[in-house]
């Protein structure tokens, strides 16, 4: 198998996100995975309580993985997966008595109307995670410690300076911090942006929603583009944050831990978690999965998302339904 050029290689400590270039296409083409496969990457949950059996199960809720495009990731990036077992083997992070926060720490503006409302963003990663969140100060663009450029009209932060400085800033009860932005951002000089860059390692990642809002592209607005741009800003912050907990990219079930190189491969994928996956999260931090579901449905309900608010009602008569 051909690896690809070593800055682009995805590795535990740091994950590079939304290559510009589609790259070549691998000699190890991505196989889809069966059922079996998925029921491997749940793993056995016989002595698990009848409300996690049920969570936990393959009943259809969570769709099959897609078949990937030639531009999408796994057709690039033929990854392994991770089942829940191996998971649950690999060193990782959770939280803990002292380390249980989650932190925003938003740089530069967040205009009202133009920009996914902060207070919105906290809310929907407090839903997801069930843990704490916290703002840090937001910090003015004019103040920021890192190195900016110039990419065409576009103003780009330089991700690298930002992870160091969030490395010096992390709070005490911190389980991670992520700064999110309206910013566009660059990991280096040889790369055109990074939607972000996370070092799992020490819990901090930095994430851009500048791509997030169709006029970024001088494109228009559609009807409905305060509601998808949240949506989005939303998954992002699921998914970047799920990593934080040692969860890798999902390859069995269509989920928010599926990779993704391009927005629109990303807004064809779930907002929510499959079950492996969210049997990954929830060994983590062991939140109640229905008052779980019944958070991010009122979310969902609030937001005009109407489809995924559906979907969590459909999975608390699936976990409450009977035996
Ligand atoms: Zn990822
Ligand atoms: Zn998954």
């Amino acid at each position: 198998m051909k690896l690809p050029p070593p800055f682009m290689l995805v590795t535990a400590a740091v994950v590079l996100l939304a290559l510009f270039a589609v790259l070549p296409r691998s000699e190890a083409d991505f196989e889809i995975p069966d059922a079996g496969d998925r029921d491997r990457a749940i793993g056995d949950t016989t002595k698990l309580p009848p409300a996690l059996r049920k969570a936990f199960t393959d009943d259809g809720s969570s769709g099959a993985i897609a078949e990937p495009g030639a531009g999408d990731w796994l057709a690039n990036h033929p990854e392994p997966g991770q089942t829940f077992a191996e998971f649950m083997r690999v060193r990782r992070n959770r939280p803990d008595e002292t380390r249980n926060r989650i932190y925003l720490q938003p740089i530069g503006l967040f205009p009202e109307g133009f920009a996914p409302s902060l207070n919105k963003l906290r809310d929907y990663t407090k839903a997801f995670f069930q843990m704490e969140v916290r703002f840090t100060p937001p910090i003015p663009l004019a103040e920021l410690p890192a190195k900016n450029r110039l990419n065409g009209r576009k103003l780009q932060l330089l991700t690298t300076d930002i992870l160091a400085l969030l490395r010096r800033s992390l709070p005490d009860d911190a389980y991670c911090m992520l700064a999110i932005t309206m910013t566009d951002l660059y990991p280096d000089e040889k790369w055109n942006y990074v939607f972000g860059q996370a070092s799992l390692r020490h819990r901090v990642g930095v994430f851009s929603f500048a791509r997030h809002d169709p006029a970024f592209f001088d494109g228009r607005r559609p009807p409905g583009w305060r509601n998808l741009m949240l949506a989005r800003s939303c998954k992002v912050l699921a998914h970047e944050t799920g990593h934080m907990f040692g969860i890798r990219h999902c390859i069995y079930f269509d989920c928010t831990m599926n990779g993704s190189n391009n927005l629109a491969e990303s807004d064809s994928q779930s907002m929510h978690l499959c079950p492996s996956c969210l049997r990954k999260l929830h060994s983590s931090i062991g939140f109640d999965v229905v008052k779980r579901y019944g958070a991010l449905g009122a979310f969902y309900a609030e937001h005009e998302l109407d489809k995924d608010a559906e979907w969590v009602t459909g999975r608390i008569s699936a976990i409450r339904g009977g035996d």
